[in-house]
């Protein structure tokens, strides 16, 4: 237990008493980046732009509006909407108000974001047109929200029977901007994640100002995702998967250039945004990216600016790593979660490494990271002991951080053990730090008594050129309690027949893993089921195969 001096004996510093608050970013942006731009493509299909000046002046107006509908400080404000600029405008005007911005994740099932709108007793909603109809079929259950606002302008208003709707631009153009940001203690909650609860209900993480601060000047930094006022940022990762892992923070923070993807996700809209808005960076999970690197090696786009891209959110397999390479893309491969606001660690070389081959370099940036200041990790066995950082020893993954949450928001209960965040993954750590995820502890593979990682084994399958997506998961085996079953979609344009294929796979996975690690059996899927935040549902996939036998 550290000792604590008490303030009686201290000589305390003389520094400016200035609280973290949201609403400085932007005010920072609007002073000393005014004319940078912040380019959406809409929900109406054009292509809008603006500056960080104007974001400033309307987001005063949404912390104006949310005044006149008299809605009180620390109100939840929940929002259904895609990546864009009335989205960023909501960020602000309802954080930088002192109210509490929730982002929904619009993918989940209608029971539960009933569950997340009655549990974070929203009180405004405002969303997209494209959700017009998910608002129609939960609003009867929501008593607590008092305005549902559409995020759009009077002549693209939706028509509902059910729900009186409110227009956004409508409600905005009342307001003045002539608004000071109030100042408040930066520990007040500032938004509001749920997690996508793959079990049992969602839970939110609650923010503080103070927290996303500290979070965006780590998430900001070089050998973070490095965001400055040379980049031309896409987060192609929503705003509501973790607030964008940051970006619409650590934007205004840098000055950077933003480009929001709006609801056109698939390859062929990225690419072509990428290319006509000059984007230089750009954020993700693996699977939006599968679907844009298959779309860039059938076209043959040369990239002209696009030089780096985030990915996380899961195991990004080193193929997709070399592929991006190819490319001319680098990959930062980062690790994090809703708990972790949501960045715990990047993979990033140190000095040292320069001098490693190009091999042993791509394994250290294939890892999962080393933690940023402001987060710490260890790992631990199952008595809760401290295990080494030696990169063999694989245990429970702990994490504490200035950005780390003490509570889920409405539960008693805390999730900590001595002070430490149990992640829920499986991990080794090696002597510089950097992490490896071997899997999450719902998904590990116990065969005989010991760990299979699936994530390994995923990722030399979907080496594979006639490989899209591979998941393997544990099936019950008389012998063993749990055998690796290896679940693989094919991808488009592949020739081999599957047996020809299983044989390929396990000829590449012999190469590469314990004999004992190899998958009893390999089947192939149409595909594989997602979650609500685009990664594999293995779950889901487990109960798909659960009458799966194993073969003679
Ligand atoms: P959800 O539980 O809703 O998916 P999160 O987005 O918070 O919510 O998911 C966090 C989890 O995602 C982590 O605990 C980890 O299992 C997984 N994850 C995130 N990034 C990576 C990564 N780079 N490699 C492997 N797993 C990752």
């Amino acid at each position: 237990m550290a000792k604590i001096i008490e303030n009686s004996a201290l000589l305390m510093g003389q520094m400016m008493s200035q609280p973290l608050l949201i609403s400085g970013l932007l005010v920072h942006a609007a002073r000393h980046h005014a004319d940078t731009e912040i380019v959406s493509r809409r929900t109406e299909g054009d292509i809008h732009r603006y500056t960080y000046a104007d974001c400033h002046t309307r987001a005063k107006q949404v912390a104006q509006m949310l005044d006149r509908l008299q809605i009180a400080p620390s109100a939840r404000i929940g929002t259904f909407a895609w990546n864009g600029y009335r989205h960023l405008e909501i960020y602000y005007g309802s954080s930088g108000s002192a109210r509490v911005c929730h982002t929904i994740n619009p993918r989940l099932f209608v029971e539960q974001l009933r569950y997340i709108v009655n549990h974070a007793q929203d009180q405004v909603v405002f969303f997209d047109t494209t959700f017009m109809p998910l608002i129609e079929s939960i609003q009867a259950q929501c008593p607590t929200v008092k305005y549902w606002i559409c995020m759009t302008d009077a002549d693209h208003m939706p028509h509902s029977n059910t729900v009186n709707i409110h227009c956004y631009e409508t409600l905005l153009a009342q307001e003045s901007g002539d608004y000071e940001w109030p100042t408040f203690d930066e520990r007040a909650a500032s938004s509001l994640c749920y997690t996508s609860g793959t079990t049992g209900n969602p839970k939110g993480a609650l923010y503080s100002h103070r927290s996303t601060i500290l979070h965006s000047y780590a998430v900001a930094l070089p050998d973070s995702l490095g965001i400055t006022a040379r980049e031309s940022i896409m987060p192609v990762v929503p705003m509501f998967h973790v607030n964008a892992w940051g970006i619409p923070y650590a934007c205004p923070l840098a000055g950077a250039r933003i480009v929001f993807p709006g609801p056109k996700l698939d390859g062929a809209s990225l690419c072509e945004l990428i290319e006509q808005e000059s984007v230089t960076m750009s954020a993700g999970v693996p699977t939006i990216w599968a679907g844009l690197i298959q779309h860039v090696i059938a076209q043959k786009i040369k990239f002209t600016t696009f030089k780096r891209t985030v990915i996380g959110g899961s195991a990004c397999p080193p193929a997709m790593i070399q592929a991006f390479e190819k490319e001319g893309v680098q990959v930062i491969h980062a690790w994090g979660m809703t708990e972790l606001s949501p960045v715990g660690s990047v993979a990033q070389l140190k000095q040292k490494d320069y001098s490693k081959s190009k091999t042993e370099q791509d394994q250290i940036l294939a890892k999962q990271g080393r933690p940023m200041f402001g987060v710490d990790i260890k790992i631990v066995d199952e008595k809760g002991l401290a295990l080494p950082h030696d990169s063999v020893a694989f245990g429970d993954l702990l994490a504490k951080s200035f950005w780390a949450i003490d509570s889920y928001f409405g539960v008693t209960d805390s999730p900590l053990v001595d002070g430490w965040f149990p992640t829920g993954d499986v991990a080794t750590i090696d002597s510089d730090s950097h992490i490896q995820i071997t899997d999450r502890s719902k998904d590990v593979i116990k065969s005989g008594g010991e760990w299979i990682s699936s994530i390994e084994l995923e990722n030399v399958a979907s080496a594979h050129p006639e490989v899209a997506m591979a998941a393997c998961i544990a099936i019950a085996h008389p012998k063993w309690d749990e055998r690796p079953l290896l679940v693989v979609v094919k991808r488009e344009g592949a020739t081999s027949d599957d047996a020809t294929l299983k044989a390929k796979l396990l000829d590449m996975l012999t190469e590469k893993v314990a004999k004992w690690w190899l998958p009893d059996d390999i089947v192939f899927v149409k595909q594989i089921p997602l979650t609500a935040t685009g990664k594999m549902a293995k779950l889901k996939l487990r109960e798909e195969f659960s009458s799966y036998t194993w073969p003679a």
